[in-house]
């Protein structure tokens, strides 16, 4: 089980769209990255909702992919950038846009 690639958004490239976002693909072997706002690598979700649960306004929605029970962002828009899933996710699978504001609240919250 491999973390998110936190420059995705640099390195790979949006090859489709599912469910009103961007899906994106590197090598063929590194799987898909659902999401632009908030991203997550499919291959790395173990299904466990930990992010459903402590997301304020339910960007998640359960999704099966490959046969495996993962999660799509399917309300990114609506992030409010509080990190809690990020934090909440066992196995780093979520990186949430940092440009959008991420850095910024964990520097106000810092400063
Ligand atoms: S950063 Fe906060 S609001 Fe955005 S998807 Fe994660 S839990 Fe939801
Ligand atoms: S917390 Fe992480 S592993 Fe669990 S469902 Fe969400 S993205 Fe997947």
């Amino acid at each position: 089980m491999v973390a998110i690639d936190r420059d995705y958004r640099e390195s790979w490239v949006a090859t489709d769209r599912h469910a009103g976002h961007d899906v994106w693909t590197c090598n063929e072997n590194d799987g898909q990255i659902h999401g632009t706002i908030v991203g997550v690598h499919l291959e790395s979700c173990i299904g466990c909702m930990k992010c459903q649960d402590v997301c304020p306004v339910d960007v998640f929605i359960a999704f099966e992919y490959d046969n495996s029970a993962v999660v799509d962002p399917v309300r990114e828009k609506t992030c409010i950038f509080c990190l809690a899933c990020e934090v909440a996710c066992p196995t780093e699978a979520i990186a949430v846009q940092s440009s959008m504001g991420s850095d910024d609240t964990l520097n106000a919250l810092l400063g």
